[in-house]
């Protein structure tokens, strides 16, 4: 029998964003405190008998999400109006483009895809999922698919 052995820690974070093209409240201007887990691997044990060191994580995936995502408005790079209102804020305000709409899906398949690969590349551990709670109820997972597969998994879960 084989087994694996991963490590999840979890993120809090304050954000802005608004869904393009969406026919309700989520079209205005709005803010969640989002709660992240991301789930990482090794395939051996380091030699303290790691997956990794969870400082590690901390400092790796904790920094880039608090200097570019947290406080930041996240809006999608094809919402003119939002970049024409972001235009009037000023070089101070936190911003952040993404290419689609910064859904719970969106923003937790923008983690496990262009985010962790970058920040990990050196501590030998891979993201193979990543759990993002828009609120305490609703989140959406995105994961490392299996080889045959050609990309990430994406799910959505509403309690
Ligand atoms: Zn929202």
């Amino acid at each position: 029998m084989s087994s694996k052995l991963t490590c999840t820690r979890r993120f809090h974070f304050s954000y802005g964003h608004r869904l393009m093209n969406y026919d309700g409240p989520c079209s205005s201007l709005h803010g969640h405190n989002a709660t992240v887990y991301v789930t990482v691997e090794r395939k051996e044990l380091n030699s303290l008998d790691m997956v990794v060191d969870f400082s590690v994580i901390k400092k790796k995936i904790g920094s880039w999400i608090d200097e570019c995502w947290d406080h930041a408005f996240i809006y999608c790079q094809d919402d003119t109006a939002v970049m024409a209102a972001l235009s009037c804020m000023g070089p101070t305000n936190k911003a952040f483009g993404i290419p689609g709409n910064p859904t719970a899906e969106v923003l937790a398949r923008y983690l496990l895809e262009q985010v962790c690969p970058k920040v990990l590349a050196d501590t030998g551990v891979k993201a193979t999922s990543v759990i993002f709670f828009e609120t305490d109820n609703c989140s959406a997972r995105c994961s490392v698919a299996p080889a045959a597969s050609p990309s990430s998994g994406l799910e959505s879960v509403m309690e």
